[in-house]
């Protein structure tokens, strides 16, 4: 019988779990390892939240099992850090090269490279990032817009003739819709749990949830559910909140996404094959593909087009230090606030509304520091990848690169949220209101952000409106008064 001689070792990173795509997707059983490494470094370095946690070590845990069952001589070793780990796994394998998909993000590509780990292209997304610098290198301005309409058409998306079906790009006009009245939401769907999911429970000392897929043939329902049962009302209501329902007809794919166990490509060809079989309209599989194919990848090519310190501008010089509010959900009485922090809390995970309009704009708001506004939305979301969170936070929640990813800040007062959801309702803050002890503690805060950086967006023909707004105000110095004491309050959490 012949010797199998080890001819790699392919070592998997936690968000690159799949056979089809990176560094396995021409491995072979006969020649190469399978090698995970769980970091001590990684699952101790940050205050993780325990949901997101427990979804990359069972995922990663899962993917070793399968690799086994497909004959792959698999290790899966914990370790003070990757570089140890890898080590210890060469010391058993053989002095082999290894080979990984580029990493997703700069600290674990400089960290590997220096190892000398051999890396193969990352097509985990639809835009190379070569690609990508082309196209950014070509642009003006980075309006991500452009990037998808260029997208739809290279990928030929919802294209007809060279034109969008339907004859427009977006139907945000027909969508954005408030919450509905008297509407029935389908029910969430839970994973079941065996017994890799009850051993991570058991070490990280948690209880057994079951939010999240930990497999692909669970995440793969979670798609199979989201086409069938939400993607149809998906388009009007993805700008809503309720409290009556916390996902809405969100496809929560996203962590599967950034982890490797769905593709990009399967996910939007499920979303068009709906389209064409008629289950679903076009205002709302064109919303969704555009977060799929024009959100995540301008979002991921910009991370790598931006460079490694992009992280740390702090254009607005934003100094606060990051509010009690985003540790202990009671920490406030605004109901919008809390009751977003609460839903993180609970599952790791908020649509993209709230993260933007009620806790990205109280970071904004607030002068909140970016970085460690950052550090608490990498360590709380369940899909919040480093290239996820580093230009989502730097560029759009908080403007702290001055306006290099988006035209204006997201700043946003009561009135929005008194309109897209109901926690107004129930709050004892008026959202009309902006002076006053019941005054809506958003509404000051954004009347106090815009005189605060009033010189400074007073070029910017896109805040025209809203400082014209200022300009007429008469009670500004009791805005300032009222801001001064909110921030107070949030500082002490006890507004
Ligand atoms: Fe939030 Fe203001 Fe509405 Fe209260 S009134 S829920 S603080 S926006």
């Amino acid at each position: 019988m012949q010797a199998i001689v080890t001819q790699r070792i392919i070592y998997v990173a936690f968000d690159h779990l799949s056979f089809d795509h990176g560094a396995l997707r021409e491995a072979d059983p006969a020649r190469d390892v399978v090698a995970l490494v769980e970091s001590e470094r990684m699952t101790n370095g940050r205050a993780w939240h325990p949901q997101r946690l427990f979804f990359m070590l069972s995922a990663a845990r899962h993917f070793a099992a399968e690799a086994r069952e497909r004959g792959f001589s698999t290790h899966y070793v914990i370790a003070p850090t990757t570089r140890e780990g890898l080590a210890r796994i060469r010391s058993q394998v053989g002095d082999v090269p290894i080979v990984c998909a580029e990493p997703s993000s700069f600290r674990q590509s400089a960290d590997l490279a220096e190892f000398g780990v051999d890396f193969v292209e990352n097509d985990f997304f639809l835009t190379s990032r070569n690609d990508f610098a082309l196209w950014a290198g070509r642009q003006k301005t980075y309006v991500m817009e452009n990037f998808y309409r260029a997208q739809r058409v290279r990928l030929n998306i919802l294209v007809e003739n060279g034109q969008p079906a339907g004859g427009r790009w977006n139907f945000d006009a027909d969508n954005r819709l408030p919450p509905p009245r008297n509407y029935t939401w389908p029910m969430r769907r839970g994973f079941a749990r065996d017994d890799i999911d009850r051993e991570v429970c058991e070490q990280l000392g948690i209880e057994l949830a079951d939010t999240w897929a930990t497999t692909q043939a669970q995440a793969r329902e979670a798609l199979a559910s989201f086409v069938a049962e939400h993607l149809a009302g998906f388009g009007p209501y993805e700008d809503a909140v309720t409290a009556e329902e916390w996902a809405l007809h969100h496809s929560m794919l996203s962590p599967y996404l950034n982890v490797g166990l769905l593709h990009a490509r399967e996910v939007v060809t499920a979303a068009l094959n709906a389209y064409r079989d008629g289950l679903a309209p076009l205002q709302s599989v064109e919303a969704f593909v555009r977060q799929v194919i024009g959100w995540r990848e301008y979002i991921n090519g910009m991370y790598w087009f931006l460079g490694d310190d992009y992280r740390n501008l702090n254009e607005l010089n934003a100094t606060t230090a990051l509010l009690p509010v985003f540790s202990d959900s009671t920490k406030t009485a605004m109901n919008c606030v809390s009751s977003t922090v609460a839903g993180v809390e609970a599952r790791a995970w908020v649509h993209h509304i709230p993260r933007l309009m009620i806790l990205s704009n109280l970071a904004l708001l607030t002068g909140t520091n970016p970085q460690e506004f950052l550090n608490w939305m990498r360590e709380q979301f369940i899909d919040a990848s480093d290239w996820v969170m580093v230009p989502n936070v730097i560029g759009m929640a908080t403007h702290a690169d001055g306006g290099l990813l988006m035209t204006k800040p997201y700043a946003g007062g009561g009135a929005y949220l008194n309109r897209m959801t109901e926690y107004c309702r129930s709050c004892p803050f008026d959202p009309k209101k902006r002076v006053g002890d019941d005054a809506c503690p958003m509404t000051t805060l954004y009347w106090g952000f815009l005189d605060r950086h009033r010189e400074r967006f007073a070029s910017n023909h896109r805040m025209f409106q809203q400082l014209a707004g200022l300009k007429k105000m008469e009670n500004i110095e009791q805005v300032r008064d009222r801001a001064a004491e909110v921030l107070a309050g949030l500082r002490a959490g006890t507004l």
